[in-house]
């Protein structure tokens, strides 16, 4: 996991709408721990997004493809917006992401839901259930349902149409997102529940079966399986129950949103989406929100979180990780709000004095 400490790379490609402003507030931070802790980390730019469609005609640059193959971890704002709405599909500002993802080899995606007491009245939900909620959604996300072939829509010999989608996985991709799984559950509480629907798809017997064999390599970790239908109710029932959950693509999918809307905080969140060596790219799961770019209120936390989580996942610098989430806490503490998670009472400030 850990890179030579003299070669590390970050490629930061701050994207659009408020992308630029959030992303300027988490480098600050990570030129603060980089030198705090001696990272020795490197620190590239990039365009990707509609940023890059009006410099090179591409939402994905070879030059920013080429840049984040050489790197060892990304850190992105967000990409899009109406000004590219119009343009024709293979250049939307989103394939830039996806066209990321994929050559990057990005299988995993890592998406905490994390409540800040501090903010436990934002949630829509009964702040004894949500106060401090912590737990992580590892989701496999090159596969499954949303990839397997065969795919589309046929015509039946009764003339009706009939569209179909496969649900498969190999034993090596359950194989490959488990070990993410254990091994982030290996770095938190130790718990990992693994969603599935067992009882009625046999890709998902599979599933089980191949983490069961994994979690012998793993004594320190406790293993439990969960159908996805219960899954979503225990979410919204007693999401505290949870420390690690690991699921396919489309129940991930789901799941995630589903978790990240208990914090009522779409300002907060990161995430994570990694290679197999520990590469990754790291951006906020709120998107370029245009509404409010350019006016200097976005909350950059999510960003700065995303930072963290590069550290402690793709540099192995669990202590620098934690001086950030801890920094995190006591600005919070402190009362210090942007408008999006403002309350009565509390001292509403700036993107930048955020930062
Ligand atoms: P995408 O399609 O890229 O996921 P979206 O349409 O889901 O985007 P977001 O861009 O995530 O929407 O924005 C949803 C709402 O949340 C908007 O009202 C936006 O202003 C708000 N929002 C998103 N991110 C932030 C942030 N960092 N700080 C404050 N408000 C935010
Ligand atoms: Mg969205």
């Amino acid at each position: 996991m850990s890179s030579n400490v003299a070669s590390r790379q970050v490629l930061v490609l701050p994207g659009d709408g408020i992308g630029p402003e959030i992303v300027a507030q988490a480098e600050r931070v990570l030129a603060r721990v980089n030198d705090k802790f001696a990272l020795g980390i490197n620190i590239e730019k990039g365009l990707v997004g509609g940023a890059a469609i009006d410099a090179h005609g591409s939402p994905l640059p070879e030059i920013t493809l080429e840049k984040a193959k050489a790197c060892d971890a990304v850190l992105l704002g967000a990409v899009g917006g109406p000004k590219w709405d119009s343009v024709d599909m293979s250049i939307r500002p989103e394939k830039g992401l996806l066209g990321l993802r994929s050559n990057l080899n990005l299988f995993g995606n890592l998406r905490p839901a994390i409540l800040y007491p501090q903010l436990a009245d934002a949630s829509s939900l009964k702040p004894e259930l949500v106060a401090g909620l912590d737990l992580l959604i590892v989701r496999e996300l090159t596969g499954g349902i949303y990839f397997g072939q065969p795919r589309g829509i046929r015509e039946l010999e009764n003339g009706e149409r009939e569209g179909f989608n496969t649900y498969k996985y190999s034993e090596s991709e359950v194989r490959r997102i488990g070990r993410q799984a254990f091994e982030a559950a290996q770095k938190r509480g130790g718990k990992l529940c693994s969603v599935d629907k067992a009882n009625v798809l046999e890709a998902t017997v599979l599933w089980r079966e191949v983490m069961d064999e994994l979690a012998k390599d793993y004594p320190d970790v406790e293993l439990t399986h969960m159908y996805v239908d219960n899954a979503a109710m225990q979410l919204v029932r007693a999401p505290k129950q949870f420390d690690v959950m690991v699921t396919g693509n489309m129940f991930g999918d789901i799941l995630s949103d589903c978790a990240a809307m208990l914090t009522g905080s779409i300002g907060m969140l990161p995430s994570a989406s990694l290679d197999e060596n520990g590469k990754g790219m790291y951006e906020p799961i709120h998107g370029s929100a245009p509404d409010i770019a350019g006016q200097g209120i976005a909350n950059p936390l999510a960003t700065i979180l995303s930072v963290a989580m590069m550290l402690r996942y793709s540099f192995d610098e669990a202590d620098a990780a934690q001086a950030i989430e801890d920094a995190v806490g006591v600005t919070l503490d402190q009362g210090f709000r942007t408008a999006d998670i403002q309350s009565e009472g509390m001292n509403l400030v700036s993107t930048e004095q955020m930062g």
